[in-house]
């Protein structure tokens, strides 16, 4: 028997056509095309429903948890989700509903780097691609993943690593986690990490800032100034910031905020290492917590559904603290 898929959409260049006065734009075609698809009924049965129709970039935290909220509403009358997106923020949205949801059953993310029009389309052959995921057995209890040209990633550990390439997603150091192939969805490992925070509320005035050699403490200054309930820093390399701005970071600390140290390098973990005055050690020493591989947006939404929990920034640190142990 078909499966039941449902299929999610909330915009993107998947649901854009090039128009040659104005650029490419959002358009309405996509649910037509997907009601008409005969290769994606070959695979299941499909509904279709829009949650919105926005360029990623205007996906925010309230949105992608309203998302998570219908995902949690819907799969219980289906057997899998598909969630097309704009690639610009996929791998935010899906980390972030991969922490907020518990169902076993697949929810997978797909996009497309070439709108409508665009001669070698990657958008229909991906939806076909998620769908196939979505509901093939050997997918339960894998998270929320994200497809895209024939790969399968991690919601935890996927990056778009290239603007315009229809092979811009990358899982990088732990790599993908299955493949789809002509015949078979295959998967080569599990993920490594799975964490849920379960929580009926999230709490968005949390600030990313990205470390610059011989940067000032004015972003930081104006983060304390909004009262935010917590700052991620993207440092260098193994967590490491320059001395210069300490004086702002102690002033956040003294105020509550809880500042998390995250690296702005590629990949790799940050570590209390580094003694001199702004190492990580030394800022680990001073009552900063430091974010491990997780990469600073990543690290800032699940500070948004930490706060959203445990409300208390005591509370919040604890449990980083201890997942640091
Ligand atoms: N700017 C687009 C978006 O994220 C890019 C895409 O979907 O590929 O909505």
């Amino acid at each position: 028997m078909k499966k039941r898929i449902l299929i999610i959409t909330t915009g993107g260049t998947i649901a854009m056509k090039y128009d040659k006065n104005f650029g490419i734009l959002p358009n309405d075609e996509l649910i037509e095309m997907l009601h008409s698809f005969p290769q994606l009924q070959d695979v299941a049965e499909i509904n279709v429903c829009e949650f919105t129709n926005i360029p990623s970039p205007y996906m925010d935290p309230e949105k992608m948890f309203a998302l998570g909220k219908l995902v949690e509403e819907k799969i219980i009358d289906y057997d899998g989700i598909v969630i097309t997106h704009g690639t610009d923020t996929l791998e935010e949205t899906a980390y972030f509903l991969d922490l907020m949801l518990s169902t076993r059953k697949p929810v997978v993310l797909t996009a497309a780097m070439r709108s409508g029009s665009e001669l070698g389309l990657d958008g229909p052959r991906n939806i076909v691609g998620a769908v196939r995921v979505a509901s093939d057995d050997i997918t339960s209890d894998r998270g929320v993943l994200v497809v895209m040209n024939d790969d399968i990633n991690c919601a935890r550990d996927v990056v778009k690593t290239n603007s315009g390439k229809t092979d811009a997603f990358e899982t990088p150091l732990y790599g993908l986690l299955g493949i789809i192939d002509p015949d078979k969805v295959i998967f080569y490992r599990e993920r490594i990490i799975k964490e849920t925070i379960k929580t009926d509320q999230i709490v968005t005035n949390i600030d990313l800032i990205k470390c610059v050699s011989g940067m000032g403490s004015h972003h930081l200054e104006a983060s304390i100034n909004r009262n935010v309930k917590a700052i991620v820093l993207e440092a260098f390399g193994r967590g490491n910031v320059p001395f210069t701005i300490l004086p702002t970071i102690k002033k956040a600390l003294d105020k509550n905020i809880l500042i998390v140290v995250a690296s702005r390098t590629y990949t790799g973990r940050v570590l209390p290492e580094y003694g001199y005055e702004g190492g990580g050690r030394y800022l680990a020493d001073m009552g900063v917590i430091l974010s491990g591989d997780l990469k600073g947006p990543k690290m800032r939404l699940k500070l948004m559904l930490l706060f959203g929990k445990l409300k208390k920034t005591e509370l919040v640190k604890s449990y980083l603290l201890e997942q640091n142990s």
